[in-house]
């Protein structure tokens, strides 16, 4: 069920339906989603600006979608239904050494010198201890 993502996420896949129509004041731009096909349609000035009248256009099976689910009981349905693969494990849970080599690629970008993170790390401990 397509439409159920974008009644989950909020925005539609928007993509331009057609070209831009030239009318009094402005445009007429037309979006259909890629998900749902629900189509968009509203006005711009001729700098892209919107310009009001924004309508949508649901088909019958998102209008269902709309009436069944508020945005939480779709997430909730789209989860119960998606998909899902175990993360890998993690390489050398429980070994000390590995396990120390993990904090370090968690703390970010290597950093230059290393009196500075040895006094750091002093610091800190010195905050423990206290
Ligand atoms: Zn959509």
């Amino acid at each position: 069920m397509t439409g159920l993502l974008c009644r989950a996420l909020g925005p539609h896949a928007l993509k331009p339906d057609g070209p831009l129509v030239v009318i009094p004041g402005g445009l007429q731009v037309r979006f259909v989603c890629m998900r749902c096909h629900t189509i968009r349609r509203e006005r711009w000035d001729t700098r892209g600006r919107y310009a009001g009248g924004r309508r949508y256009f649901h088909d019958k099976t998102y209008k269902g979608i709309l009436e069944e689910y508020d945005r939480l009981g779709a997430r909730a349905a789209w989860v119960s239904g998606a998909e899902k693969v175990h993360a890998p494990a993690a390489k050398g849970q429980g070994d000390e050494s590995n396990a120390q080599g993990l904090r370090l690629v968690q703390g970010g970008k290597k950093r230059r010198g290393g009196a500075v993170r040895a006094h750091k790390r002093a610091g800190t401990q010195a905050r423990r201890r206290a």
